[in-house]
């Protein structure tokens, strides 16, 4: 059997397919949405589909019933999207993602579906509490931090928009690890998110496809026409879809998410196994499943290995057969495949398929090459995240043409072809070298980005800093080439999460003074504004923000039993470790205010809780330093009666959606400080600022346009701009002249150095103290003394409070245009060529 046979026997199996010959829908009679029938509906799920007697079943079996009956509701609406893109022949936007970032999806699916007033009383019949049940889902780490949470934001807006569309990715057996604090350590985790099933998910074997890896290429001539190549692998398993609904604010649509699990063709060997030998028999089992067991834990960083090559491929291509079989389900050739098709790649992780759609057109399909690559350019748009060489995508040649020789000979032939245009205008050696899809300097790479970027008709930035920093540095070349490609879309965060459920104190309040319409348009925000100044708004602003910190305190009670005082500033810095994301540059301040309140006890020192959460890499030494410095500075300070109450340091263990939800309600503070021109946008700024936490940050990623929406008076910026980093760096600085002359960051380096906060290993932050000193690669020292007055000027604004709440205030009617569905709507226009409902 080959690849192109198993696709048509697929076709005649999909359930997509046998909907669309069904003319007539069923089209199920609207539920009642009061208490009574919702009960009803728990009650019957909990005994016939869980399978337990209300007198013995447990808290998860109450979840699960829950879960079920209101998926039954999505349901509904569900196939109701899926007919209306058959009827109407929509055009669909594919996002191709190694991650998403779903996190719990219960509370999302009760809010989208207006569930949540009579929902929590139908659970109370029986004694239960939704607040205390959904706690017990488990929070799906399908990503790794940003990049993974912005693909999950923009499938909730694409379902809250009405752009018909479906999120491609991988269905990992253990999503990101999880994370533990041991002796100050980051330990990492197995997580095991499936253990108890996924009620989200439905299996569709029937929606299966074979992937390839190794073998040969072999020539095939046919009569009258030129060669045709067909790829033989060594090597074959089956990608098998599970979906999982997304619905839509107020059930708009719902959307598909299908997650690609590994399985072996042949799971059990017969010859094997017949023989006796039962293991071996599973070998092929094992490999093959192998591809869908974990997530790489790298964020803006290569992982490298072959494995992951693998996972890649397997995405893609599982992915791209899916959608060639669904157009052919609907129109008789592909020849309007970009008409109807739009495919996103997040990042370069799908870069591959730029090659494969080549190889099914022009090998499968039998398409003419040059037809097949304009459909191709037509149908691709890449999303770029980072600018950090170390992150940027490139694959040994050598692993590549292994694994995937066909399309390597695809990628030769796409960068001749690309090669040859620059030549003609005139290109030099070096343009050419740095715009070519393979870099010679390095033991010969294929270059991800430049594939996915010349595969593609339009390429975006993130920011509207990262994207003009993106046409100077890699794609400097490449836009010189195609000047037209480049576009900006500033990333954005789904406000039914990150403020309607997460902030149900601030939104009641919402209501109550601008009323309702934000929630259908979040531009209404603005009303918002004009309560700024008034007094009684205020006060219940900031009541609203202190419920929200006493429920966060009382987390950091119950995970780590300590106390912290939730009328202090809550300052709070929480995403990925990343030496450029500057942790170490808040830590560092939190050791210099710690002197300072110790040797001037009598001054006027505003209380203040440093809050830290986020993972590191596993293997990433320096950034798990960085978390062992925090937990060490915090254990030494909250040992030191001189300045209790003042200052307290917290690492909250395993930062993920859930801890999120609950944390950015509660920020006074929002550290939103990485080196200029190094985050690519942030969308941590977004969710703090939009719950009115005022941010102290650099001109760098999105907080750029923060500052154009916010006003200048309510943010709080400080530092290098990218051009003064990327000028220094140039001229060769160092952080030892800066220490030198200025004494509070000498004095708070000299302490880490010498061991106050490790009297057990006084040596033990040697590696970031010498890189301070002679390299400052990330500007710590540089900005420390700008950050240091910025951060005491936050503190002279907590003592006028009216001041702070109208500057939270603007924060939160100033931050609708961060909404994802207003990105969600420029790609619509800009990119994909969509109609959205609103
Ligand atoms: C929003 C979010 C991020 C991204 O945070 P940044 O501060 O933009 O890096 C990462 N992880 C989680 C769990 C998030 O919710």
């Amino acid at each position: 059997m080959n690849l192109t046979n198993s696709e048509s026997k697929n076709a005649d199996l999909s359930a997509e397919a046998l909907g669309n010959e069904i003319k007539s829908a069923p089209n199920p009679v609207p539920r009642a949405n009061d208490a009574d029938t919702l009960a009803e509906e728990i009650l019957e799920k909990l005994t016939y589909s869980v399978g337990k007697d209300p007198i013995v079943a447990r808290r998860h079996d109450w979840l699960t019933a829950t879960t079920l009956a209101v998926r039954d509701r999505i349901i509904d609406h569900w196939f109701a999207t899926s007919q209306r893109g058959y009827k109407e022949s929509l055009k669909r936007v594919y996002y191709l993602s190694l991650e998403f970032l779903i996190g719990r999806l219960l509370r999302d699916a009760i809010s989208n579906l207006g569930l949540d007033k009579t929902l929590p009383v139908a659970l109370s019949r029986y004694n239960i509490n939704l607040d205390l049940i959904e706690l017990l889902e488990p929070d799906a780490a399908l990503g790794n931090g940003g990049l993974g949470r912005l693909a999950a934001c923009f499938m909730e807006s694409m379902a809250s928009t009405g752009v018909p569309s479906y999120g491609y990715g991988i269905r990992y057996r253990h999503g990101l690890f999880r994370q533990e604090i041991a002796d100050g350590s980051q330990v990492e985790l197995p997580e095991n998110w499936l253990a108890h099933g996924n009620p989200w998910e439905f299996e569709r074997q029937e929606a299966s496809y074979e992937i390839g890896f190794g073998g040969k290429v072999i020539s095939i001539q046919e009569e009258g026409k030129g060669p045709r190549q067909v790829w033989r692998p060594a090597e074959r398993l089956l990608a098998v879809a599970y979906d999982v609904p997304i619905v839509g604010w107020r059930a708009a649509s719902v959307n598909t998410l299908r997650l690609w699990s590994a399985q072996a063709l042949d799971p059990i060997l017969l010859d094997a196994f017949n023989s006796g030998d039962h293991i071996g028999a599973l070998r092929e089992a094992n490999k093959a499943e192998a591809i869908t067991q974990v997530l790489y834990p790298a964020d803006s960083h290569l992982a490298g290995q072959e494995l992951r090559l693998r996972q890649e491929y397997f995405f893609s291509s599982a992915s791209l057969q899916d959608i060639l079989r669904r157009h052919l389900s609907q129109y008789p050739s592909l020849d309007n495949l970009s008409d109807k098709v739009s495919i996103q790649l997040n990042d370069t992780h799908p870069a591959v398929s730029v090659a494969e759609l080549m190889r099914l057109l022009v090998d499968v399909h039998g398409m003419d090459w040059d037809k097949a690559w304009k459909i191709t350019q037509e149908t691709f748009s890449y999303t770029n995240h980072t600018l950090l060489p170390e992150a940027l995508e490139t694959w040994p040649v050598h692993i590549f043409e292994r694994l995937l020789p066909r399309q390597m000979q695809i990628i030769y032939a796409i960068n001749a072809a690309v090669i040859s245009e620059a030549q003609g205008k005139g290109f030099d050696g070096g343009k050419i070298a740095s715009l070519s899809l393979i870099d010679e300097g390095h033991g010969r790479r294929v270059r991800m980005g430049q594939l996915a970027f010349v595969g593609s008709h339009a390429i975006n930035g993130v920011s509207a800093l990262h994207t003009e920093l993106m046409k100077e540095t890699v794609f400097r070349a490449l836009h010189e080439l195609y000047p037209d490609r480049i576009q900006n879309k500033t990333n954005g965060v789904t406000p039914r999460r990150w403020l309607f459920q997460s902030n149900r104190g601030l939104t009641k309040l919402l209501e109550e003074t601008i009323g309702p319409e934000f929630k259908d348009n979040i531009d209404k925000l603005k009303d918002f504004d004009r309560f700024a100044t008034d007094p009684e708004t205020r006060k219940r602003f900031a009541a609203v923000k202190l419920d929200n910190k006493k429920r966060l305190a009382k987390l950091i009670s119950e995970r780590m039993a300590l106390n912290v005082n939730p009328e202090a500033i809550f300052d709070i810095q929480v995403k990925r470790i990343h030496e450029y994301k500057r942790q170490l540059l808040n830590v560092l301040e939190a050791v210099a205010l710690y002197e300072q309140i110790r040797s001037h006890p009598e001054q006027n020192w505003t209380p203040r809780v440093k809050i830290f959460a986020g993972k590191a890499a596993p293997s990433y030494f320096k950034a798990k330093l960085i978390i062992h410095l925090i937990n060490d500075v915090a254990r030494v300070i909250d040992s030191d009666p001189a300045v209790r109450d003042l200052l307290k340091v917290v690492f909250i263990p395993n930062y993920n959606v859930s801890l999120a939800e609950t944390i950015m309600p509660a920020a006074d503070i929002s550290e939103q400080i990485s080196t200029a021109g190094l985050e690519a946008s942030g969308t941590g700024n977004m969710k703090f600022a939009l719950n009115g936490a005022l941010t102290i940050g650099t001109l760098d990623g999105a907080n750029v346009e923060m500052l154009e929406h916010l006003g200048d008076e309510n943010i709080f910026i400080f530092g290098l701009n990218a051009d003064d980093v990327a000028r220094r760096r140039n001229d060769g600085h160092s952080g030892r002249g800066i220490i030198e002359t200025t004494p509070l960051l000498k004095s708070a380096i000299d302490s880490i150095a010498s061991g106050v906060f490790s009297p057990d290993e006084p040596q033990r932050y040697r590696d970031l103290i010498t890189d301070l000193y002679d390299r400052d690669w990330w500007m710590i020292c540089a900005d420390f003394d700008a950050y240091w007055q910025t951060q005491r000027q936050l503190d002279a604004l907590w003592l006028d409070k009216d001041a702070w709440y109208e500057k939270a205030i603007r924060n939160t009617a100033r931050m609708g245009w961060f909404s994802s569905d207003r990105s969600i709507r420029e790609y619509a226009h800009d990119i994909w060529n969509v109609k959205t409902l609103s």
